[in-house]
């Protein structure tokens, strides 16, 4: 199991991202949490915690100017010669959108922008810091969580060989078409930095009881969260450009 020194999770706010925080917070290898919401005001379940490893800080996914400043805020956080082992996009929304919906581009276009294009841009831009920590992480192995790794949280109704009447996800057409768009994203990034030697996965928390999951959901956040930090503790190079479940096990695309 390799934990990384630093590690970076959007909407961290409430949900999954609070509570892949809490777990990280668990483990003293980690030595900086960047935990990123929307408004620092209103995080309220952060701003309790009392470690000097966690950092808030400001960002909306959708909007380029709030990444730059986030990537120069947490530049100085980790200070000149580290850079950032871990960055988990986990911040995502679920736009009600069926095929027999009204015909609506404007959701169409909201439910990709934070959900598909946010993780790309996002990661494309703390490209520099993820490579300096491959450069700057010692003995901790390549490819792993340790050394520099992008994680994505998808979900296995993006999958499309398991899209099958079966399933029956209902109004879910627009989340999945993004959840597929962003696995697509993790198998190209994971082959294009494999020569960087980074690496790109993403995985399904299951369904887990958030304000997006319901309280109908399977899961707690606590054995999502848990569960999910472990399989990311185990990643090799094996595993670059794979879609998992939350114990990793593999789901196909
Ligand atoms: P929640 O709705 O509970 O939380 C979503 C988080 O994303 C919030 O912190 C929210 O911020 C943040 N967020 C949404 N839009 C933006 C934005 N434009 N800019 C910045 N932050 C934003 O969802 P979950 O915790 O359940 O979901 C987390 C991830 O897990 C998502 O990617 C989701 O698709 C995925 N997932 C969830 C499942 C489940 O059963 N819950 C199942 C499969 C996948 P704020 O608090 O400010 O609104």
């Amino acid at each position: 199991m390799y934990f990384p020194r630093s590690v970076l999770i959007t909407g961290a706010n409430r949900g999954i991202g609070f509570g892949l925080v809490q777990q990280f917070l668990k483990h003293p290898e980690v030595k900086i949490i960047i935990a990123t919401v929307r408004n620092i005001e209103y995080a309220d379940n952060l701003n309790e915690i009392q470690d000097s490893r966690l950092h808030v800080l400001p960002l909306i996914v959708t909007c380029d100017k709030s990444i730059d400043e986030l990537v120069e805020n947490v530049t100085k956080i980790l200070g000149e010669h580290q850079g950032l082992n871990l960055l988990v996009n986990n911040a995502g929304i679920a736009v009600e959108y069926g095929t027999k919906s009204e015909p609506s581009r404007q959701k169409l276009l909201e439910q990709l922008d934070v959900n598909s294009i946010s993780p790309v841009i996002i990661s494309q831009k703390f490209l520099p810091l993820l490579q300096k920590a491959v450069a700057n992480s010692g003995n901790a192995p390549n490819f792993s969580i340790a050394k520099s790794a992008i994680i994505t949280i998808s979900s296995r109704v993006g999958s499309i060989s398991e899209n099958t009447k079966e399933m029956k996800w209902s109004n879910l057409l627009a989340y999945q078409m993004s959840k597929t768009a962003v696995n697509q994203f993790t198998r190209t990034i994971a082959i294009d930095l494999e020569s960087d030697g980074i690496l790109a996965a993403a995985f399904c928390p299951g369904w887990v009881k958030t304000d997006m999951g319901s309280a109908y959901a399977e899961l707690t956040v606590e054995e999502s969260t848990s569960a999910l930090v472990e399989s990311f503790a185990k990643l090799t190079k094996a595993h670059s450009g794979g879609f998992f479940k939350r114990d990793l096990e593999v789901i196909p695309f």
